[in-house]
């Protein structure tokens, strides 16, 4: 299966993909934690990413579409991969598809997680991450037991430099500037995927998983 997972930041695709993810045996690809680690890590991609992404910033398409190439072309994408935080504009959808024509796929499916500016910006606000496991906690759905400490790992929690308010809002009216041509563009290809982002993680994928398998049991029988 070779999906798209679309919605605002901090709507909990990352959470949705990781379902899917190990459900379907897929890889999970977010472009914006493949942006963190590389400018953590100083490579070469993350200090042309650095400025734009601080400030909250699209990326450049063209910085993206090599990232998204070279990851895309790892040995563990050949049975499919969920793509999270890509494509973000109209220019970046029509590069994968451009990616997939080179190397004979098409996506399946384009899962669009919808919700209110109101709901994104309460959760980015009370978002906050593992600095050392990644495990995202949301303080008012999804609390750590220890204020300020990893369930998981009992490592330190942090909020990240770009769910700062000024920035937040801007990444949100980049989002609904954006979303709008691309779900045109997937809705007439006829492979979005409306699902209400809303509700509780468990119940958003349940209705994932439900109106994605018509489209599963087509390709695979
Ligand atoms: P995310 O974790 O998906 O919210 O991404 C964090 C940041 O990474 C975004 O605010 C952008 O600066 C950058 N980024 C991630 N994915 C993309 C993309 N597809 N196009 C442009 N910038 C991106």
């Amino acid at each position: 299966m070779r999906l798209v997972i679309l919605g605002p930041p901090g709507v909990g695709k990352g959470v949705e993909a990781e379902m899917l993810s190990q459900r379907l045996r897929i890889p999970h690809i977010s472009t914006g934690e493949i942006l963190r680690s590389s400018v953590e890590e100083g490579t070469p991609w993350g200090e042309r990413a650095r400025s734009f992404w601080e400030k909250g910033e699209l990326v450049p398409d063209e910085i993206m579409m090599e990232l998204v190439r070279f990851r895309l072309a790892e040995p563990d994408c050949e049975r499919g991969f969920i793509l999270d935080g890509f494509p973000r504009t109209l220019s970046q959808a029509q590069g994968l598809d451009a990616i997939g024509k080179e190397n004979g796929w098409t996506l399946d499916g384009v899962i669009n997680m919808g919700a209110s500016e109101e709901t994104i910006l309460l959760r980015l606000s009370n978002r906050r991450v593992c600095s050392v496991c990644g495990a995202v906690y949301n303080l008012i759905t999804s609390p750590p037991q220890v204020e300020g400490i990893c369930d998981r790992c009992g490592g330190k929690l942090y909020q990240r430099e770009d769910d700062q308010p000024q920035t937040i809002k801007k990444r949100l009216s980049i989002y609904f500037r954006e979303i709008k041509g691309l779900e045109e563009y997937y809705r007439n290809r006829g492979i979005l995927v409306d699902v209400q982002g809303n509700g509780e993680v468990e119940k958003v994928y349940e209705e994932i998983v439900e109106k994605l398998t018509p489209k599963f049991e087509a390709k695979y029988g």
